[in-house]
């Protein structure tokens, strides 16, 4: 199952996507989460990305692309996965086609989810992430059971130094000029289906399995 989520950031899709991948078993492939793995471990890509990432700019195609087709090429994908952040401009979906091509993959399914800038505002200002395994939480809307704790793995969350207001402005920006061009890009294939992002991660995950014909019961 092969699987690309657009959305403004806060859109909710990230959180979506580990629902998608608890119940279908498809690995969730964030560039966001691979990005900033690399800058926390000090990497050659992590230190190109870095200043890009700290002011909510795009890092470069080149880079980013490089770094999905080796993702694509490891061994948990061979049956399918979920992107998540990519592509985001014009350059990485034509870059993605051809990867598509080479790999003699068909897409299943393109979610497009669609939050008001108020949805996304309160998305962004009270996300909170594991620093461990990524996990996504929510202070009001998706709270860990002990305050600041990861209830999968115990670990702190933290609030994303980009999730910070000035960067989110920043981002906001970058998503309105470079990467809502991709609806225009993709909206005309069958597999294209919009998602209402107003709504609780559990609705949307359950308009997302009626897409892709299943039930939405997770796990
Ligand atoms: P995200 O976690 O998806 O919100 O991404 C965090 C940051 O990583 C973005 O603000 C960009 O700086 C960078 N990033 C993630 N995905 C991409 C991409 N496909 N192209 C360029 N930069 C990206």
């Amino acid at each position: 199952m092969y699987i690309i989520l657009l959305g403004a950031p806060g859109s909710g899709k990230g959180t979506v996507a580990k629902m998608i991948e608890g119940k279908f078993g498809v690995p969730h492939l964030s560039t966001g989460d691979i990005l900033r793995d690399n800058v926390n471990k000090g990497t050659c890509v992590g230190n190109q990305a870095k200043e890009y990432m700290d002011n909510g700019k795009l890092v470069p195609d080149d880079i980013v692309i490089q770094m999905v087709k080796g993702r694509v090429l490891e061994e948990d994908c061979k049956t399918g996965f979920i992107l998540d952040g990519f592509p985001r401009t014009i350059k990485q979906a034509e870059a993605l086609e051809l990867i598509f091509d080479e790999l003699d993959i068909t897409i299943d399914a393109i979610f497009n989810f669609e939050a008001s800038q108020e949805t996304i505002i309160e998305r962004l200002s009270g996300r909170r992430t594991c620093k461990n395994c990524g996990a996504i939480y929510h202070i009001k809307n998706i709270p860990p059971k002990v305050e600041d704790e990861c209830d999968k793995c115990g670990d702190r969350l933290y609030q994303r130094d980009d999730d910070k207001k000035d960067v989110v402005k920043n981002r906001l920006v970058v998503y309105k000029t470079q990467t809502k061009k991709l609806i225009s890009y993709y909206e005309k294939q069958d597999s294209f289906y919009k998602i209402d992002a107003n709504k609780k991660a559990g609705e949307m995950f359950v308009e997302v399995c009626k897409d892709l014909g299943q039930s939405g019961k997770s796990g």
